[in-house]
């Protein structure tokens, strides 16, 4: 095993607020043991292009508490190629980097899963995104702000929808997971939660709806995006169409979800995980990923950590039916 002298850190795919907060940490740990840091902006992009610079401890002041990441994010279709990835390797190398720590989701992991059976680079990921559809931690980074985002926005729509009498459906992300919707769908008092994993059932809705209390027509009504039974526009055809009498709405929450301060949870998982990643990788961890298992540091492999049927907790659906009534 050589020594590690200089890690690369980058983030990648979508932003997640919090993804600063783990730059950090990767850059403070790195020179409380010694070690050169070397920021990549724009993810694959950059590493591709030769975006790189030296990064001191200045570099990451300030920043714990902003949102986004100051390392820029981006896509790279190049990155799935093997001269992209032999371009990105040759800059590394030009840089002096020998590990590299990736903040992103399972898009990331994949990219560096590849890219370290190609070269010798040892990667660790830290777990970067709001959907929180990976294996291998509890929560991913962004995923408390996010949905702390989303409960505020939908306590907001709730007044007006009792104002009103409306029946809201409210859209929220989730890339192919559920998992922000049906934690918020609780925490927000849905009536009902449509999520892909429970494999949406429209029928059952419209049950709920018939059989629902009659004195009050205002309900909220939690969408994942990219179900199977159509976005927020075409469910809420369908339930005009079966109950016209509700005054339907349809509100699609968007980017703001992505944004703003993170969460003290946020916070304080990404410098965890942040520390594990470089003390992981001078123990000799490579293509894993580092989370919180049972609020305990856990490495995962890429493979097992990017698998995507991750469990949906059947107490948490019959948690809405049960609250609903
Ligand atoms: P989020 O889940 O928040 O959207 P993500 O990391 O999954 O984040 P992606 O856009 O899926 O975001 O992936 C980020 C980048 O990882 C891609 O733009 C690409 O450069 C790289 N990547 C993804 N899949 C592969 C692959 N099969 N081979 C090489 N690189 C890949």
């Amino acid at each position: 095993m050589t020594q590690i002298k200089n890690i690369g850190v980058y983030t990648s795919g979508g932003d997640s607020p919090g993804m600063n907060a783990a730059i950090r940490a990767v850059v403070r740990t790195a020179i409380y043991y010694g070690l050169d840091v070397t920021g990549i902006r724009r993810g694959y992009d950059g590493m591709i292009k030769g975006d790189l610079f030296p990064m001191d401890r200045q570099s990451v002041s300030n920043i714990i508490q902003r949102g986004g990441t100051i390392l820029k994010t981006a896509r790279s279709e190049q990155f799935k190629t093997v001269e992209g990835r032999k371009q990105a390797f040759e800059n590394l190398k030009a840089h002096k980097v020998d590990a590299l720590v990736a903040i992103g989701g399972d898009g990331t992991f994949t990219g560096a899963k590849i890219f370290g059976q190609e070269y010798d680079m040892p990667i660790v990921g830290l777990p970067g995104t709001i959907d929180n559809d990976l294996c291998g931690t509890d929560f991913t980074i962004g995923y408390d702000t996010a949905i702390n985002t989303v409960i505020q926005a939908v306590d907001k729509i709730r007044d007006t929808a009792e104002s009103h009498d409306r029946l809201f459906i409210v859209e929220v992300m989730g890339r192919d997971s559920g998992l922000i919707a049906l934690r918020t769908g609780i925490a927000a008092g849905a009536e009902a939660i449509l999520i892909p994993e429970s494999k949406t059932d429209l029928q059952a809705v419209f049950e709920k709806l018939e059989r629902g209390r009659k004195d009050k027509k205002s309900k909220i009504i939690m969408l994942a995006e990219n179900g199977e039974a159509g976005d927020a526009f075409e469910i809420g055809r369908q339930i005009k169409e079966k109950f016209p009498n509700y005054d339907t709405r349809i509100s699609i929450l968007g980017h703001i979800q992505r944004g703003g301060s993170p969460s003290c949870m946020d916070r304080v998982l990404a410098s965890r995980v942040g520390v594990a990643a470089v003390e992981g990788l001078m123990a000799g961890h490579r293509n894993e990923m580092v989370g919180l298992i049972h609020n305990e540091i856990a490495f995962t492999p890429f493979d097992n950590a990017i698998k995507r049927n991750i469990d949906i907790n059947p107490d948490f659906l019959k948690i809405v039916d049960i609250l609903a009534t």
